[in-house]
């Protein structure tokens, strides 16, 4: 590589908000609107970091159903009337995630039931932000690494503040050629905020300052900044739960359910469940189900149906409520249609970079041209 890259992916950077706020840093004159994947982040970081579609990289949603493969079967073995809320119990499954599963992905228990935690896997495994080589899918990071590029990384283990300084450190005091600085921390306050606050306007100007200062050091590095999703507002919400929870059908005999925050994903095992959980979702004015066409067109189809048989997709603005996410509401959310407006990205770059209709996909090819994923093979 001829000079270093700089790759700054903030979280829910998204490109209606960008244009709102009119964040645009100095030295960074390419800007791009960037269309995102179904799902939540780690799709969309996945899909950046290998240049595929979720039902490609296999990581579409942070739990997929699995009745004998789960690891969380052991859970069965624990009287009943423990709940899932107690912290020794959460202890245990995270100790046994980390040590017995070697999961290193980020996850989050949340509060997802027992009765429905035993019955599903975490399909990423690994860091996405940190190269590994033969695990999983292969990605631009694995690639640098293999190539033996030298690579500095801070990912959400280290608040923003300090990844910021040691970024900036790094810069003018090593070598390396690929620096990667991701933050989740504009996504959490959006969460909180929604997208009209004083907060964020000031987040962002943080943020300029911050790139405008990184900028500074070196005036060959080639930065990219973008995010991985937009942020829509919240103005609404549907009890999806209380609607499932009245019909005459049972977890698990006919039906595992797994309820984010605008998606409720059901895994079907009989005919009656099938039918009656259609009919309900149907009749819901908030969102839709949606069909095969539509799933293979948004890149979440998947042969085995491991993230649900039934998938209901809520609208943009509206928020599953209560979900396994929680049960207070939030001021903005994202996982909504990938069409929608407030779910655009944005990218903001030093160097000449254009595509017509411009994907999150595109940005692996961008850090390393050719970049192809083992996982599109
Ligand atoms: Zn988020």
């Amino acid at each position: 590589m001829k000079y270093p890259i700089v790759v700054v992916l903030i979280d829910a950077l998204g490109f209606l908000l960008t244009e709102r706020l009119g964040f645009h840093p100095d030295g960074l004159s390419n800007k791009m609107r960037l269309r995102t994947v179904p799902g939540f982040s780690q799709s969309a970081i996945s899909s950046i970091f290998t240049g595929v579609t979720p039902d490609k990289h296999g990581k579409w949603m942070m739990y997929s159903f699995a009745r004998n493969k789960s690891p969380f079967r052991w859970l069965s073995i624990i009287p009943q009337n423990v709940s899932e809320k107690r912290l020794w119990l959460k202890r245990l499954i995270n100790w046994k995630l980390r040590n017995i599963d070697e999961v290193r992905s980020y996850y989050n228990l949340y509060d997802i039931p027992r009765n429905v935690l035993q019955y599903l896997n975490l399909p990423a495994r690994r860091n996405i932000f940190m190269p590994e080589q033969n695990r999983e899918m292969n990605t631009v990071i694995d690639e640098l690494s293999r190539r033996g590029s030298r690579i500095f990384i801070r990912d959400y283990h280290t608040p923003e503040v300090v990844a910021f300084e040691q970024l900036e450190k790094a810069l003018r005091t090593s070598n390396a050629d690929f620096y990667l600085l991701y933050t989740a921390e504009l996504d959490s306050d959006l969460h909180k905020y929604g997208t009209s606050h004083d907060n964020i306007n000031a987040h962002l100007k943080w943020y300029g300052k911050k790139l405008e200062t990184l900028l500074s050091i070196n005036k060959g590095m080639k930065m990219l900044v973008f995010g991985d999703h937009g942020m829509c507002d919240v103005h609404g919400s549907v009890d999806v739960i209380q609607q499932i929870e009245s019909l005459d059908v049972k977890i698990p005999q006919d039906y595992i359910p797994f309820y984010d925050s605008t998606i409720a994903r059901f895994k079907i095992y009989s005919e009656r469940a099938k039918r009656v959980i259609t009919d309900t979702l149907s009749n819901l004015s908030s969102g839709m189900i949606l069909d095969n066409a539509e799933k293979k067109k948004l890149g979440i189809y998947y042969t085995d149906n491991a993230y649900g048989d039934i998938i209901f997709l809520a609208n943009a603005g509206e928020i599953i409520l209560p979900s396994y996410m929680g049960t207070l509401p939030v001021a903005g959310m994202h996982g909504y249609h990938p069409d929608n407006e407030c779910m655009y990205s944005s990218l903001f770059t030093n160097v000449d970079f254009s595509v017509n209709n411009g994907s999150i996909m595109d940005i692996a090819g961008f850090i390393l041209p050719g970049f192809k994923s083992k996982t599109g093979e």
